[in-house]
């Protein structure tokens, strides 16, 4: 009976992972049309100096609508990695946001670019030189572009990365780590690391003001951030208490729904003549 059963588990999950496979195949053919056909877009999300509240740069953030409706990066940006599918993607989105970047920097507004990087898309041949050209083609100086890593991509594949985020750094580019304090790297690790920022993981941000560990430990990433000379960033800030605290703590940068939602251009092009009032002025 128990052989019976088990053989009968087997089965179901055999057909799980039979209908995960198809969803899986049916995904990377959608992603690969959907690259075809430009169904991508980018959204922009301004990052302010929590000083001065004035929007120092904006973050690109890739965007798909599937058949109408909007698949989540989350979703999609694991397949597109795993298919190779990522290196394509990135070059638009590299390409097009530096190219809508330098427009905005043409009015005479004086705004950085933000990008995500992915795994693959550092490890593809001729990476630093498509960054280089990017750069080029758009006239966006290598300064004005930060490129974001996670800690896992410093872990893994540690010095192959390494030797190609220093290329980048040596054109001129900012290196930031994203999602900090939630991945492997130690922080002795990070003083070696070519990096000139640091985003704090919204999970510390959340619990300002409401938890007190949390608070703690938002703090002391500030601080030990500061003292390695990066540029502090906190992401995720949604209340008008964490932007305050923050501002105490002498946080640099913020980001987060109560300062702007992620936007497509054209919000960016009004956002460039009007200020961010929601913010209020800083302490
Ligand atoms: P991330 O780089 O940490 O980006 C921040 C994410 O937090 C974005 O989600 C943004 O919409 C969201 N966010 C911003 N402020 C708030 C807030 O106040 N509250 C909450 N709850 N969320 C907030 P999104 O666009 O869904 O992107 C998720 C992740 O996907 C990104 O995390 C990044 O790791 C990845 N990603 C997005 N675009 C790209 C891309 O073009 N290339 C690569 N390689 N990865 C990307
Ligand atoms: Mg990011
Ligand atoms: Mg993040
Ligand atoms: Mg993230």
């Amino acid at each position: 009976r128990a052989k019976e059963l088990g053989g009968r588990r087997v089965e179901v999950f055999a057909a799980h992972m039979h209908a995960d496979v198809v969803r899986r195949l049916e995904l990377a053919a959608d992603l690969q049309r959907a690259l075809l056909e430009n169904q991508f877009a980018i959204e922009y999300q301004p990052v302010v100096d929590l000083a001065t509240s004035r929007v120092t740069a904006v973050e690109a953030l890739v965007r798909w609508c599937r058949a109408g409706e909007f698949v989540p990066p989350e979703q999609f940006l694991g397949p597109a990695e795993d298919t190779g599918l990522i290196v394509p993607l990135s070059e638009w989105i590299l390409r097009e946001s530096c190219r809508e970047v330098a427009a905005w920097r043409a009015s005479a507004w004086e705004i950085g670019l933000s990008l995500n990087l992915s795994a693959r898309q550092i490890m593809a041949p001729r990476f630093v030189e498509t960054v280089e050209s990017a750069l080029g083609e758009s006239g966006l100086p290598p300064s004005a572009l930060t490129l974001e890593v996670i800690e896992e991509m410093l872990v893994e594949d540690a010095e192959e990365t390494i030797v190609r985020l220093s290329e980048l750094r040596a054109l001129g580019v900012r290196l930031a780590i994203d999602d900090f304090g939630t991945g492997y790297a130690s922080l002795a690790f990070l003083r070696q690391l070519p990096v000139d920022m640091i985003k704090i993981d919204p999970s510390f941000v959340s619990g300002l003001g409401r938890d007190e560990t949390l608070t703690l430990l938002t703090r002391t990433i500030v601080r030990l951030g500061h003292d390695l000379g990066l540029i502090v960033v906190a992401e995720g800030i949604e209340r008008p208490e964490q932007l305050e605290l923050l501002r105490e703590m002498g946080c640099t940068r913020g980001q987060g729904f109560l300062v702007a939602r992620p936007m497509a251009a054209r919000g960016v092009d009004s956002l460039m003549r009007t200020s961010l009032s929601s913010l209020g002025s800083p302490a």
